[in-house]
């Protein structure tokens, strides 16, 4: 891809972001693009990052530290785990990235806080959600965020910044009740703790309405990027 064509697709992102903002009632928060850049090669990475683009979010452990060894010259960059997480990844997670986007379960969360380097600020995290409560979907139920919310802070190398979802791929017609919860889960996990200020939801196709919902945090993959290979 040309230089220009990467600088084109940043914009209209941003483009789109910008105006979903500016239709909410209070134009506080900043919106952050998560970049997401699965599967795809580090001179990307670079091109969005030379752009001014500085978070960017990995599913695949070792793919995500391929490239977080090869760019690290880029003192700034912001890594983002947002994919499954298996018990004997956690170390590697710990050592490596900056936020995790998708904890859900006691046993991760403490396993992140006992391996994160000490030389290390703590790890930024955010509990995954199962808003449309499928359950092949990972995530908890919003009935069960307090009580873990209140486990993890405990855990003094997590910070806790806030909640995500992965929303169905399929257009489902209760988006908008889903966001809808997910905007007042965060409202009052924010309200107990001062650390909460991310709410990571929406992706290309309904990043206007999450915004409109409050997200503070929108995921893009291959708008940015093209299409993955299966
Ligand atoms: C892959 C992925 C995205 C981006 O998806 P695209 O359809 O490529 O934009 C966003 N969030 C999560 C959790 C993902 O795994």
């Amino acid at each position: 891809m040309s230089k220009q064509i990467y600088a084109e697709r940043l914009a209209c992102i941003q483009a789109r972001i910008a105006k979903a903002q500016q239709q909410r009632p209070t134009n506080d928060a900043e919106i952050k693009l998560l970049a997401v850049s699965k599967t795809k090669p580090a001179h990307m990475v670079e091109a969005y990052y030379a752009l001014g683009q500085r978070a960017f979010g990995e599913n695949y452990v070792q793919d995500g530290i391929d490239k977080i060894q090869a760019l690290e010259h880029l003192s700034d960059i912001e890594w983002h785990f947002i994919g499954p997480i298996q018990s004997n990844k956690t170390r590697a997670i710990a050592e490596h990235f900056d936020w995790v986007e998708t904890v859900c379960r006691a046993k991760i969360a403490a396993r992140l806080h006992e391996q994160r380097p000490p030389h290390l600020p703590p790890l930024n995290v955010l509990i995954q959600v199962n808003i449309s409560c499928e359950p092949q979907k990972a995530g908890l139920l919003l009935e069960d965020v307090a009580a873990f919310a209140a486990e993890l802070t405990q855990h003094k190398r997590l910070t806790l910044r806030g909640l995500m979802c992965i929303q169905s791929a399929d257009h489902d017609e209760h988006l908008s009740e889903q966001f809808q919860a997910m905007q007042e889960a965060f409202a009052a996990l924010k309200q107990q703790y001062t650390s909460v200020d991310t709410l990571s939801m929406g992706m290309s196709s309904d990043l206007e309405q999450a915004i409109a919902h409050a997200s503070t945090q929108v995921r893009i993959g291959t708008d940015l990027f093209g299409p993955r290979e299966k």
